[in-house]
């Protein structure tokens, strides 16, 4: 059956595998963008997840086209990194407003359809390194842990009406960002992986198929690690 789908920041890096997962799945799938040209296939809405009135008006674009959003992927996210001491309160602020409080503005929205059909997948897309900490990233480990806890209170808020709410905890992923990085920190950084490289989007997006897919049913509440083995004992 064909679903709605929302995935924002769906229109590069890991979000663009995460659409183009569904769409090859027979869904009905919308996608987040702030800029740019959206990829094609997809309803691409202009969303900025910082903004509430942006959200709202997404949303019911969204349900106008394709009707509730079943299963949701909050998906955008920001890195403001630099050692504590040099952390901005608005370093601080603006990456916990955008992949913290961002999470919950597009979840509390798209709890709305799913509480009125009885079902319904939040799937919210952290890092290894929310429970593994990172030096240089307070603010974005603070941001990343904070989906476990939000995610667990939605498992057992929503739970009885057969919402899940999971968690996808990616390592390094071939992306433009750990493109750039210089080949001996790419070589150190594989040395502390277990399975000795990076992940590709598309081997997240697989994971986040499953979170959402029939054989998912009964997992709500959980972490799932797509790292390699690097965080392996959280
Ligand atoms: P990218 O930087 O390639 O893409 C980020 C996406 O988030 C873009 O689509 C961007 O939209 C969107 N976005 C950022 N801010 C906002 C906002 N305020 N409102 C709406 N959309 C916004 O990131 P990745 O694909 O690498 O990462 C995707 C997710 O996976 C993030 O949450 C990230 O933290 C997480 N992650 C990434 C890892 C990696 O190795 N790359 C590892 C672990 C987790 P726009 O194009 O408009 O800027």
């Amino acid at each position: 059956m064909s679903r709605s789908v929302l995935v924002t920041g769906g229109n590069r890096g890991i979000g663009q595998a995460i659409a183009a997962a569904f769409v090859a799945n027979g869904d009905q799938v919308a996608i987040t963008y702030r800029s740019g040209e959206p990829p094609e296939g997809v309803l691409a809405v202009r969303c900025d997840v910082t903004d509430a009135a942006s959200v709202e008006a997404a949303f019911t674009e969204i349900e106008a086209a394709h009707g509730p959003v079943e299963v949701l992927v909050a998906n955008a996210g920001i890195t403001a990194d630099t050692l504590v001491l040099r952390m901005s309160e608005d370093d601080w602020s603006r990456v916990i407003d955008t992949n913290l409080t961002g999470s919950f503005r597009v979840a509390k929205r798209a709890t709305k359809g799913m509480l009125r059909m009885r079902r319904g997948r939040l799937i919210f897309i952290s890092s290894v390194v929310g429970l593994l900490g990172s030096a240089g990233q307070v603010n974005y480990a603070a941001s990343k842990a904070g989906l476990v806890g939000m995610a667990r209170s939605l498992a057992r808020e929503l739970g009885s009406r057969s919402i899940t709410a999971n968690v996808v905890a990616p390592g390094f992923v071939e992306t433009e960002m750990t493109a750039v990085l210089p080949e001996e920190t790419q070589a150190r950084y594989k040395e502390q992986i277990p399975l000795g490289r990076y992940a590709s989007t598309e081997e997240v997006a697989a994971v986040v198929q499953w979170l959402a897919s029939d054989g998912a049913a009964y997992v709500t509440g959980a972490v799932i690690p797509v790292d390699g083995g690097l965080g392996m004992g959280h």
